[in-house]
């Protein structure tokens, strides 16, 4: 069966590099997913809050049509903003969820991983919060959003996955098995949160919608210093286009040099050409 994908903008979906379109900036975050057509089959990358489920099988349907499910969900790690529909649409499309092998425990709900690799809002508020309700109640909570059933490891290549012609980059930091997804052949990066181009380290840039390039949010990274060696990994893809987590995407022949900047100021090595 060959897909023809659906050109348009239509349920909010737009074509941002041949065969990939992005459903956002949404909301306040400015929060994206995004659709990878490969000819035959498409992929979900990141599948939103846990709200968006309707608004993304729309959009994959004025994309690729009704009854077209994809092949799989990847996700660039297990946050809420980023994972929160993909047990829903899994079951939905009846199809995997892929993540790195580092961050399958935490979406299983393993509780001893998920304070292992705690940011600073979960260690001042999340975790605090899960120990005094007490283990059989956080077991439930945790089997609820847990993506047991439907997850499956991720590895270097993607084409096993459905998404041939795409590399699986460990972007560590950010979370333990944080991944971007790379296509060399037009230099097209999906980054989650491992690099975005909205201000979400600042108060007044998130109230205020700043854009540009910006690191991981702090409060929700577990390993700063692995966060910062994984923003010089992406810049050393040069990226042609640039699709974040957050934030409105980056395309042009400026940024890949954007990128260089933005990891030579994040304070190392500034990558080379
Ligand atoms: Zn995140
Ligand atoms: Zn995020």
């Amino acid at each position: 069966m060959t897909l023809t994908p659906h050109a348009s903008t239509s349920a909010g979906a737009s074509e941002i590099a041949p065969d990939v379109w992005c459903l956002g900036p949404r909301g306040r975050t400015q929060t994206n997913v995004y659709f990878v057509g490969t000819g035959s089959s498409w992929c979900l990358v990141d599948a939103g809050w846990a709200n968006d489920g309707p608004s993304i099988t729309q959009a994959a349907e004025a994309v690729f049509g009704a009854g077209a499910p994809p092949a799989a969900i990847l996700l660039t790690h297990f946050h809420p903003d980023h994972a929160g529909s993909a047990r829903t649409l899994a079951r939905i499309w009846d199809c995997p969820v892929y993540l790195h092998p580092d961050e399958l425990p935490l979406a299983q709900g393993d509780f001893a991983t998920i304070a292992k690799s705690a940011g600073p809002l979960d260690h001042w508020v999340v975790l605090p919060l899960m120990r005094a309700m007490g283990r059989r109640r956080r077991e439930l909570l945790l089997a609820a959003s847990s993506l047991r059933d439907v997850s499956r490891p991720l590895g270097p290549e993607t084409g096993m996955m459905g998404l041939p012609g795409w590399e699986c980059i460990p972007t560590p930091g950010h979370t333990p098995g944080h991944v971007a997804f790379f296509r060399s052949s037009d230099r097209v990066l999906i980054t989650g949160d491992a690099l975005v181009t909205l201000k979400l380290n600042s108060l007044t840039g998130l109230v205020l919608q700043r854009h540009g390039l910006s690191g991981p949010p702090r409060y929700t990274t577990w390993s700063w210093s692995a966060a910062r060696v994984s923003i010089t990994t992406l810049a050393r893809l040069r990226p042609n286009v640039l699709a974040c987590g957050h934030g409105t995407h980056l395309a042009g022949p400026t940024t890949a040099d954007a990128v260089r900047a933005f990891a030579g100021r994040s304070g190392f090595p500034t990558p080379a050409r």
